[in-house]
């Protein structure tokens, strides 16, 4: 039998995991934290559950195709709720906008906020329609190993002009601000600036459309662990608290994983579903294809870092949905603080999410979890100094809340703490504390991105948002299925 070695249990090593002990591939994967998940870690406190990062789960099928592969059913580890609306969007001015996949309901808000968009909307959506069947259909789950895999692409890219931003196609479509930002905001939860990232990710749209938003009863961390169930089902191992230290090679090839604690193992193929620059710069000790690697992703875009305030409280909050985006006074300027300038402004944009209102589990009796995200420069811009700069942060966000939702909020908070930048520096060595690895912009995409295979050494395969076709939980899982592919075609030659 043959033996893989998946270093990392993030959704896409889990992913890549199931799929190779699905196909008979004896597989051990070997995680740095106490839990599995990654990103998608779980903090338990004072009888609260608070998920660390994804929240809104999109294309449901790719997830349930892990447990068909085995012929198992994903409803026998995980219970997915429909979530609606998909987000609430609101700005400072008090104007709302339910976003959902619900054609009627969603033609209302427009014709409530932007009634003279209708028609515009229309066209936007057949062209998310087809971005979504050429870059997430036909290509979201292949590997773009060589130039020549990019050539092919190259008709499709110009025909929805690729080198636009997703914001300067929506503007194409709709004239309403609050519109544009509606439609544009989506790259941000892959780490992509609206206005630079390449309009194919307009196929979020359709993804969102087609597939919709759910949620995993009892959290993202209940999908993580049926994830594993399923795994360990199948037969495979998960070794955990046990941090990867170096990747052996002979000559051009990977011939042991060693870690912290000094166990040792002989693979015939190793999968790193570690960050990108961690994988190449620290893990391929000996490899001098680790340095050259490296030398070439620091010259790269690193998406931005992110601070989450988690807190839990008295009460219960019906009018606050289970998604809401709190629009700061500005957007593009916003934007160009935090991914080009790399200050921290004054101002923010919030991702608020409220969990308990889908599902009361998460808190105790008569109480309620939430979390509250925004973006923020990686740690590659200006010095910050967090351990400052963090409380302050937290408060201001806090007040903003109060501000807009709850005005007794920080007489309410029973419990509260907050995840900075550098902390996904320390718990998942993502180089510079980036929430999302490398941006995604069209230079930084498909063959530009890292490769599902490594050039230079060939049993060595990379998995997760470092590689195409990029971050978020489908784009993971889709490059799980890439990796996959290449790895068992590999292992039965
Ligand atoms: C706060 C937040 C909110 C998000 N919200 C959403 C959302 O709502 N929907 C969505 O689809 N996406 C969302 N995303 C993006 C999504 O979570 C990520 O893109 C995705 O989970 C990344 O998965 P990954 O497979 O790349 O692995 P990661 O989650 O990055 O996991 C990599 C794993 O490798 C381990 N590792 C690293 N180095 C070593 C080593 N040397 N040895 C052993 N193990 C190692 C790490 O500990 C980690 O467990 C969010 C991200 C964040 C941070």
């Amino acid at each position: 039998m043959k033996r893989a070695c998946v270093i990392g249990a993030g959704f896409g090593g889990l992913a890549l995991a199931i799929r190779l002990q699905s196909a008979g591939i004896a597989t051990t994967i070997v995680e740095a934290r106490d839990k599995p998940g990654g990103r998608a870690y779980v903090f338990e406190k004072d009888g609260y559950t608070f998920d660390a990062g994804p929240t809104v789960i999109t294309d449901p099928a790719s997830l349930e195709e892990l447990w068909t592969l085995s012929g198992n059913r994903m409803s026998f580890d995980v219970e997915l709720m429909p979530v609606m609306p998909f987000y609430r969007l609101q700005w400072p001015d008090g104007v709302h906008f339910d976003y959902s996949n619900d054609e009627g309901a969603l033609r209302g808000e427009i014709a409530r906020v932007a009634p003279a968009d209708l028609a515009g909307y229309e066209d936007f959506l057949g062209y998310a329609a087809d971005v979504y069947q050429e870059g997430y259909v036909k290509l979201g789950h292949v590997p773009f190993l060589d130039f020549a895999s990019m050539v092919k692409a190259a008709p499709a890219l110009i025909k929805h002009q690729a080198w636009r931003s997703v914001y300067d196609v929506v503007s194409s479509y709709v004239e309403s601000e609050k519109l544009r930002e509606a439609l544009s905001f989506h790259t941000l939860l892959v780490g992509g600036n609206p206005m630079t990232t390449s309009s194919i990710y307009a196929l979020i749209h359709k993804l969102e459309k087609d597939g919709g938003v759910w949620w995993a009863r009892g959290g993202t961390n209940k999908l993580v662990s049926g994830m594993v169930a399923l795994f360990e089902r199948l037969g495979g191992t998960l070794r955990l608290n046990d941090k990867v230290s170096c990747i052996h090679t002979v000559g051009n090839r990977a011939s042991e994983v060693e870690t912290a604690s000094g166990w040792r193992e002989r693979f015939d193929a190793v999968a790193s579903n570690a960050d990108l620059m961690h994988t190449y710069r620290d893990l391929l000790c000996e490899a001098p294809r680790g340095e050259q690697y490296a030398k070439k992703l620091a010259k790269k875009r690193w998406s931005p870092s992110l601070f989450v305030v988690h807190f839990g409280m008295e009460g219960k909050w019906p009018g606050i949905p289970h998604h809401s985006i709190l629009f700061g006074p500005r957007y593009k300027g916003l934007l160009e603080d935090i991914f080009e300038h790399g200050v921290l402004p004054r101002d923010f944009s919030i991702y608020l999410h409220h969990p308990t209102i889908s599902d009361p589990s998460l808190a105790p009796e008569g109480h309620s979890s939430f979390y509250a995200l925004v973006p923020v420069a990686h740690l590659g811009k200006l010095p910050i100094d967090w351990d400052t700069v963090g409380p302050v942060l937290e408060k201001r966000i806090l007040d903003e809340i109060g501000l807009r939702f709850i005005p007794d909020i920080h007489d309410r908070i029973t419990v509260k703490f907050h995840y900075a930048p550098p902390d996904f520096e320390s718990d998942l060595s993502a180089y510079m504390g980036s929430a999302f690895s490398l941006e995604p912009i069209l230079t930084q995409s498909a063959w530009f991105r890292g490769h599902n295979r490594d050039d230079v050494i060939p049993n060595l395969y990379l998995v997760g948002a470092g590689t195409h076709p990029g971050a978020g939980i489908p784009g993971v899982v889709g490059s799980a299925k890439a990796t996959a592919g290449l790895m068992i075609e590999d292992l039965r030659l």
